[in-house]
């Protein structure tokens, strides 16, 4: 369902409720049914109509707060199989890989779709090649599910080795998370439009040296690597400080430009 701000909730409308400690749970409402949690079953009758912020009751009388979720959010509590990419990962994907609205974007591998929700949500048209079916369903569960309906409609998802061979053409975009993405490098020739970006996300050094060897074997242009850190910081009275622990390693981004 699309979403309308201040709007009162919607039945079909995707709703996040937090508990006192504020952990979160996605729900898809839909009138006359409910949803467990560990405080009890929230009745989604209980929720439609009612505005963001509203405090649901459950059957066992434990308070819910009830709010939209943001796609970070989604993406962290919606249900994975493969490790997904981080939003820290994923908000400077967007920007190191000048993501907007229109640009036909290869995707390989698809995962759980943590990568395929935040690219259709910046308004791409999306080919994804992923080798296994199950990961296939799920990332296309997740867009079903959890984003609005015409997502859907700039979403495919192949079941495809993407080191064998690609078959369309004039891609904006490809962006590569798997274990060899210098295996695709080879093969981009009419695939990848000239001025188009490739971007790989990789966990290790070996890999991305791999990776950094192809690109400059077939000459990408300006080829840049970085990470992301993302320090949290605590707040309470009388102590602002940086949090004791903090995901220190996630994954390296490399992009480069086809000319
Ligand atoms: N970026 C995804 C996670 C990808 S995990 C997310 O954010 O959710 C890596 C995926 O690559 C796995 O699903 C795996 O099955 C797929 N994969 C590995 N080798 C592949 C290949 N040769 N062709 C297509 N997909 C492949």
């Amino acid at each position: 369902m699309d979403i309308k701000d201040d709007a009162s909730f919607g039945d079909g409308e995707v709703v996040m409720v937090l508990d006192d400690k504020r952990r979160g749970q996605i729900i898809v409402l839909k009138a006359g049914s409910g949803s467990n949690t560990h405080n009890g079953m929230i009745d989604h009758d209980f929720i439609i109509g009612k505005a963001e912020g509203y405090l649901v009751e459950t059957r066992k009388g434990k308070h819910f707060r009830v709010v939209r979720p943001s796609i970070s959010e989604i993406i962290e509590l919606m249900p994975r199989g493969a490790q997904v990419i981080y939003p820290k990962d994923l908000g400077q994907i967007l920007m190191m890989g000048d993501i907007r609205p229109g640009l036909k974007v290869l995707e390989s591998g698809v995962g759980s779709g943590a990568l395929s929700m935040t690219l259709l949500n910046a308004g791409v048209d999306l080919v994804g090649y992923e080798i296994r079916e199950d990961f296939k369903n799920r990332a296309f569960n997740n867009v079903e599910k959890f984003l609005p309906k015409e997502a859907l409609d700039r979403y495919r998802v192949e079941l495809r080795d993407v080191y064998e061979e690609i078959s369309e053409s004039s891609f904006d975009r490809v962006l590569l998370d798997l274990p060899e993405p210098w295996r695709v490098v080879d093969h981009l020739e009419g695939v990848l439009r000239s001025g188009g970006l490739i971007m790989a996300y990789q966990t290790s050094v070996g890999q991305l040296e791999q990776f950094r060897a192809a690109l400059a074997k077939w000459r990408y242009f300006m080829p840049q690597t970085v990470e992301v850190s993302v320090r949290p910081w605590h707040y309470s009275e009388n102590v602002l400080r940086p949090e004791h622990r903090m995901v220190a390693h996630t994954g390296f981004l490399t992009v480069a430009r086809k000319l």
